[in-house]
């Protein structure tokens, strides 16, 4: 099932077992719904239909090698959306949250950043109102990606503009909430530091995907420079495999992991990444730009892992529909997610909402002007 907004398309599946229990699983493939939905009907049929949910690594497994070719984000977004319904489909027959199969909890709520939430015209005055409205919804973080259509570089103006929205946020927001910028993998190596360096006395959470996601040693340039200015770099939302990230640690290249889970092959592959960036102190930060199952599987990752950091969140401020797809997923109060507490994921599906609310087949296009008002088409 597709549920549609005006900037991305969100899959769902439900995987019904003959026992009679229902697992749902969701993912955003960004500006490739169709290319999913065919490679879920291939590999379900192939790998899925007539197996046990228990089997969630051997079909995991399965999925990832036995096409031979190599997977990349539509195979291990396909894989992710099957192995989290499997998750909740366990979790429900043994009658326990997802996370208390995973070591129980390890925290008793999870810190949330909003993000989404400045759909206005790129001015510090928008910017600054956009931000105000945002912490007063409780938040205690935010994330923005000032930068416009900018690709390799800025020139001076819009420079200027860009550190001048994020100066307005900053002081729209106080000291004490977590500002996080967003390059969108925007800019070359050393662009990227020159920006920092304009932005280091905002004091930003972090600096995300400061350059492309393809060259680590690019990155690890960047990093190596904003260090000393204590900016902490993140990255991993495009990178899909723990194979991608095999350079990443050993050049110690980020301080935050930012897999998102329906890209990474679900729950339990994420939970062995943030286990590896353990051993270098880094800390996980899940990518959720996908909706209420999405969300919902980060929540339980976030509360049994011990590196977990914080969990995106963008369904606050858009497209309000989104989140009544499902029902029983905690809301955000005073900056946190409460632990679900009902058997698997702890949420059920709406169907009326993804059938009102069919697939748009939008160009969400981040190299474009305005793009950050989220209205492709
Ligand atoms: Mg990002």
């Amino acid at each position: 099932m597709v549920l549609g907004t005006p900037w991305r398309d969100l899959t769902f599946v439900k995987v019904e077992t003959d026992e009679g229990l229902v697992g749902i699983g969701e993912a955003r493939a960004i500006n490739r719904t169709g290319t999913l939905l065919a490679y879920l009907k291939e590999a379900g049929n192939r790998y899925v239909i007539g197996r046990d949910p228990f089997d969630s690594e051997q079909i995991f497994q399965d999925m990832f090698r036995k096409d031979f070719g190599r997977a990349g984000e539509i195979v291990m977004t396909g894989i992710s959306i099957i192995e989290i319904a499997c998750w909740d489909i366990v979790g429900q027959a043994l009658g326990q949250p997802v996370y208390r199969l995973m070591g129980g909890a390890v925290r008793t709520r999870i810190k949330a950043y909003a993000n989404g939430w400045y759909k206005v015209e790129r001015t510090p005055e928008e910017f600054h109102t956009a931000a105000k409205n945002a912490v007063q919804k409780g938040y205690l973080a935010l994330k923005l990606d000032p930068f416009g259509a900018g690709f390799y570089e800025l020139d001076r103006q819009e420079k200027t503009r860009s550190i001048s929205l994020v100066e307005a946020v900053r002081d729209a927001v106080g000291p004490e909430v977590d500002i996080f910028i967003e390059m969108h993998g925007r800019f070359n190596p050393v662009t990227a530091v020159e920006i920092g360096k304009d932005l280091a006395p905002f004091n930003p959470g972090w600096l995300e995907e400061p350059v492309p996601p393809e060259n680590i040693k690019a990155l690890k340039k960047a990093s190596d420079a904003l260090a000393p200015l204590g900016i902490p770099i993140a990255t991993g939302e495009r990178l899909h495999t723990s194979f991608e990230f095999r350079e990443l640690f050993e050049l110690q290249a980020a301080d935050i992991v930012q897999p998102d889970i329906t890209h990474f092959g679900g729950i339990s592959n994420t939970r062995k990444l943030a286990n590896w960036a353990e051993a270098y102190y880094m800390l996980i930060a899940p990518h959720n730009v996908g909706g209420p199952v999405s969300t919902a599987a980060g929540l339980h990752l976030g509360a049994c892992t011990p590196n977990f950091k914080i969990m995106e969140h963008f369904n606050d401020f858009d497209d309000a529909y989104v989140k009544e797809a499902v029902t029983g997923l905690p809301e955000v109060i005073d900056g946190y997610f409460s632990l679900p507490e009902k058997p698997g994921l702890g949420i059920q599906l709406n169907e009326e909402v993804i059938r009102e609310h069919p697939g748009q087949s939008a160009h969400f296009n981040l190299f474009a002007e305005d793009w950050q008002k989220r209205d492709a088409r």
